[in-house]
Order: structure tokens, then sequence, then C-alpha cells
């Protein structure tokens, strides 16, 4: 069981909708711009008018590395572990992190399709990460 992540203002939109199996990103009405992690302001515009957006919850893998020797203590039991580098289908800009469950480390399938699943954690928390699909 993952330890457990607890929402602030900026976040609390994702962390909730995650919560619902909800994929969201923020999106910038003014320059039509999802960005990922949540900012205060749009990284393009500037304009802090930033609304969740529902994303399909389809991506791509770009990139991984494998983590062997992890400054977060309650991860290390797990290690080594995967990070891939995710690409949303509806913005390849948009990128998130995911360990990969049930993927053996150094063995990640780059460019594989992925899509989202909700896991739990220990404080009842759902935290997206990624799945490959055939
Ligand atoms: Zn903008």
């Amino acid at each position: 069981m993952k330890q457990g992540v607890v929402a602030d203002d900026l976040t609390r939109g994702f962390w909730e909708a995650a919560n619902e199996e909800r994929l969201v990103v923020q999106n910038c009405p003014h320059c039509s711009r999802l960005q990922h992690p949540p900012a205060p302001t749009c990284g393009e515009c500037g304009g802090d008018a930033l609304e969740w957006k529902e994303v399909s919850g389809k991506g791509t893998i770009y990139n991984y590395c494998v983590v062997h020797d992890c400054p977060i203590r309650t991860l290390q039991e797990d290690q080594p572990f995967n990070v891939a580098v995710i690409m949303l289908d509806d913005d390849p800009g948009v990128q998130m992190y995911s360990h990969l469950p049930g993927v053996p480390a150094d063995e990640v399938p780059v460019h594989a399709n992925v899509e989202v699943i909700f896991e739990a954690t220990a404080n009842g928390q759902k935290v997206p990460e990624w799945r490959v699909v055939d």
C-alpha cells in the first residue's frame, strides 16, 4: 500500500476527481491549453481562470527510468521500481508519471499504449496509475 496523498487547494480538484475515478487536468480557457501538474496560473498566457477538464485516460509511454536508490524512505522497500513518463493522448505535451503496477522493473514497453487506473492509498485517497493495454 502506497503512502497517502494530502491534497492542497491547488490540487484538490485533481484528487477529488481521482476518487471518482476520473482523470482531470487543468485547462486554460483563454488559450485552450492543458497543463499538468496543477499551477496557480497558465504557463503560457499567465491566465488564472483555470478549470478542470476531464481527459480520456489514454496515453503512450514516452520514456522511463528505473529507480534503485530512492531518497523517499517509504518507497525504498519497493525498489527497484519504474518511473514511466506517460504522454496523454489528449495532449502529448501533458505528461504524467507512473510506476506501472505489474510491469517488472526494467521491462517497460516504451511507446506502448496505456490507460489510467486508480489505486487506493493508505488514507483512502485514490491515485492515478497507468497500465499497458494490448
Ligand atoms: Zn493560457
